[in-house]
């Protein structure tokens, strides 16, 4: 496969290219802008290679790279995680799975204090006109990263010398 450095500069070099073509064809800037954050997100964050322990989307995540390494665990390298749109709704559901987790813990925390919790609105989520150009941004750097995986595992068969008789 190709390197994460490789990945990443494709994926930036893409993006940009799109978020320049976009421009020149009279798109939104602020949709152009969230296309290129959800890209970038997707690229740097949210990567297929999650499913790699060692690999640098999740040294990304710093101190909460742990949070990956179950799911690096469970799911093979260039498994579910490399299938388009699947591979990224098991890595956003598998973040949305741990992040309601610990709301569940602080919620309860709180309230056994005697405090109340703050109301979440997702409906503020789903509202919102960028969500659906950031989600695409996110679909084309998955599916891009995947796409390159695809040639380079390719081009490499086509290179081995094949066997005389
Ligand atoms: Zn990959």
């Amino acid at each position: 496969m190709p390197s994460g450095k490789t990945h990443d500069r494709v994926n930036l070099v893409s993006t940009a290219a799109i978020g320049i073509a976009g421009y020149y064809y009279g798109f939104d800037l602020f949709e152009i802008l969230a296309f290129c954050s959800g890209s970038i997100v997707a690229t740097f964050w949210f990567s297929p290679d999650l499913d790699l322990r060692y690999s640098r989307p999740v040294k990304r995540w710093g101190k909460l790279s742990f949070i990956w390494w179950p799911y690096s665990l469970v799911i093979p390298h260039r498994g579910i995680s490399h299938i388009p749109i699947v591979g990224i709704i098991t890595r956003f559901g598998y973040i949305f799975l741990i992040f309601s987790l610990l709301w569940f813990l602080i919620t309860g925390a709180l309230y056994n204090t005697g405090l109340s919790p703050p109301t979440l609105k997702p409906s503020l989520l789903f509202n919102n006109p960028y969500i659906w150009p950031f989600l695409l941004g996110v679909l084309f750097a998955d599916t891009l990263h995947i796409i390159l995986d695809w040639l380079w595992t390719s081009l490499k068969r086509q290179m081995k010398p094949r066997r005389r008789r």
